[in-house]
């Protein structure tokens, strides 16, 4: 099964979220699964970096003029995987992060960075390369989700059999666009439709995906419920209950090589279920490092995420106060929302000595943060899947969670009768609410005054596996049914 994973990130080469984590991971797990994966990604400077044995495949006419080079080659860093990559410089080689720029505006042309993708996919179904077709099309949010468009559109599934998925990893961004620029994004007025890929009057690029795949797929079971509902649906709940049978959900895993106690170069101990004694040196490693209370005792909260309100971060403002009232420590790694930022900012300078705040991106700190912290925090509004708090337990880091989406699929609160039955895993709150937190919050401290019962939990927390073979033999099953075995 020749499967074309379409994306704007792929760990380790480009990273802003959990996108990237799951794009990095999949392909190798479906290759083990009995696919013959391939990605398509545009060439930003880190992914044409990591790009080696690059032959050029084709030169790719654009909608908007712009001279571009599809290569393959392969990603050493991801195990030699092929990769096809747009050379783009004049769209992709520029400040800022793939889709901000440096003063955290959208890039002016991001309808045409992403239409490219979509573009370049559909070339390649259309035989652009004729050492290798794809018979199906697995793009991943609405970077990519024109692809499905473009393929639906150009009648490409019944000529060619190509089949197609679109994977959405959040629904709230959307890619929304003027409608003026449907020509220039090589797109027929026909589909400017409600059942098409308009959206209150603008293209919008996730219809694309929702509209025009012959299946959607999201993060977790959960999620894949929510956003059928208009509390979660943000304004695409009506297709997507519409399109309900070809929607699923399935869970994403953790990458075992990138994400393991045992064997974490970035840990200055390492450990693992039957040896736990590493943890608590990297608890007081980053106690020193980030100038908190050498305290051993003092229970230590993380989190680590983008900075957003979807990320539960005004109830973690509110209930602060309280963790450090009650002799708890907490460590936050992330940035975003520049009013979440200041605010964050004040409650760290208020107790230096308990809390600290590292504003940026670093992946080694994440994995530090993940061994070192006794609670792993997750209260968000709303969650597709979620990743922090399976690399909390795998890391045996106990979640705190919100009940929503993925978080509500993996974790499992230490209420007593799932204590009793050997299930709970962390902390669940139910409703979006500071009082609700607070009371899990103080769940956690009750919890970690029963030392026993706590080691329990953590590891009963550490040997579970969210491996990707489960997911990826799912996504296998998926493509069968559409291609056939
Ligand atoms: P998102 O909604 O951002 O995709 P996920 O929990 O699915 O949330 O995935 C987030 C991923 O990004 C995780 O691998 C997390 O460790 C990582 N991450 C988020 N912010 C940072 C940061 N500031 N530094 C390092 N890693 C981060």
């Amino acid at each position: 099964m020749r499967v074309l994973q379409v994306s704007a990130e792929i760990y380790p080469l480009l990273k802003t979220g959990g996108l990237a984590d799951v794009t990095g991971a999949l392909p190798a797990a479906l290759a083990r699964a009995g696919c013959e994966p391939r990605v398509l990604l545009p060439g930003f400077p880190s992914i044409l970096a990591g790009l080696s044995e690059a032959t050029e495949v084709t030169s790719l006419h654009t909608s908007f003029g712009e001279r571009t080079t599809l290569r393959l080659g392969h990603l050493s860093a991801l195990g030699g995987l092929a990769a096809y990559v747009i050379d783009a410089p004049a769209l992709y080689d520029r400040p800022g992060d793939p889709y901000l720029d440096e003063s955290g505006q959208p890039h002016a042309d991001n309808h045409r960075r992403f239409a490219l993708l979509g573009q370049a996919a559909s070339a390649l179904a259309h035989g652009a390369d004729p050492r290798w077709a794809p018979q199906v099309v697995h793009s991943h949010d609405w970077h990519a989700a024109l692809a499905n468009a473009y393929l639906a559109l150009s009648g490409a599934g019944s000529r060619n059999h190509v089949r197609t998925v679109y994977t959405v990893h959040n629904l709230a961004y959307q890619g929304l666009f003027p409608p003026y620029l449907l020509p220039e994004l090589r797109l027929p007025a026909s589909a400017f439709t409600i059942d098409g890929l308009e959206f209150h009057g603008q293209v919008s690029f996730m219809k694309a995906g929702l509209a025009y795949a012959d299946r959607v797929t999201t993060v977790s079971p959960s999620y894949a419920r929510e956003i059928q509902t208009p509390e979660a649906g943000c304004g695409l709940d009506g297709l997507l209950r519409q399109r309900q049978v070809l929607l699923s959900g399935i869970l994403n895993g953790v990458d075992n090589e990138v994400w393991n106690p045992g064997r974490d170069p970035h840990l200055v101990a390492r450990y693992d279920v039957a040896r736990l004694a590493g943890k608590a040196r990297c608890k007081a490693a980053l106690q020193a490092e980030l100038g908190l209370e050498p305290e051993p005792k003092a229970l230590l909260f993380g989190i680590v995420g983008r900075f957003a309100e979807q990320k539960g971060l005004p109830l973690l403002l509110a209930v602060l106060p309280d963790i450090v009232r009650l002799g708890g420590q907490l460590v936050l790694l992330g940035s975003g929302d520049a009013g979440l930022e200041q605010a964050l900012r004040d409650a760290a300078a208020a107790h230096p000595a308990e809390v600290a705040l590292r504003i940026g991106y670093d992946e080694p700190l994440a994995h530090r943060i993940f061994a070192a912290t006794d609670v792993t925090l997750v209260p968000s509004r709303y969650e597709p899947c979620g990743l922090t708090q399976m690399y909390g337990l795998r890391y045996g880091s106990l979640p705190l969670v919100r009940r929503v989406g993925g978080l509500a699929d993996t974790v499992v609160d230490c209420t007593l009768e799932d204590m009793a039955d050997a299930v709970a895993t962390g902390f669940v709150f139910d409703s979006f609410d500071a009082d609700q937190m607070r009371r899990a919050v103080r769940r956690a401290f009750a919890l970690y005054t029963r030392p026993a019962q706590w080691r329990a939990v953590q590891r009963r927390g550490m040997s579970q596996r969210f491996g990707w073979d489960d997911a990826a033999r799912q996504y296998a099953a998926l493509y069968r049914e559409l291609v056939g075995p």
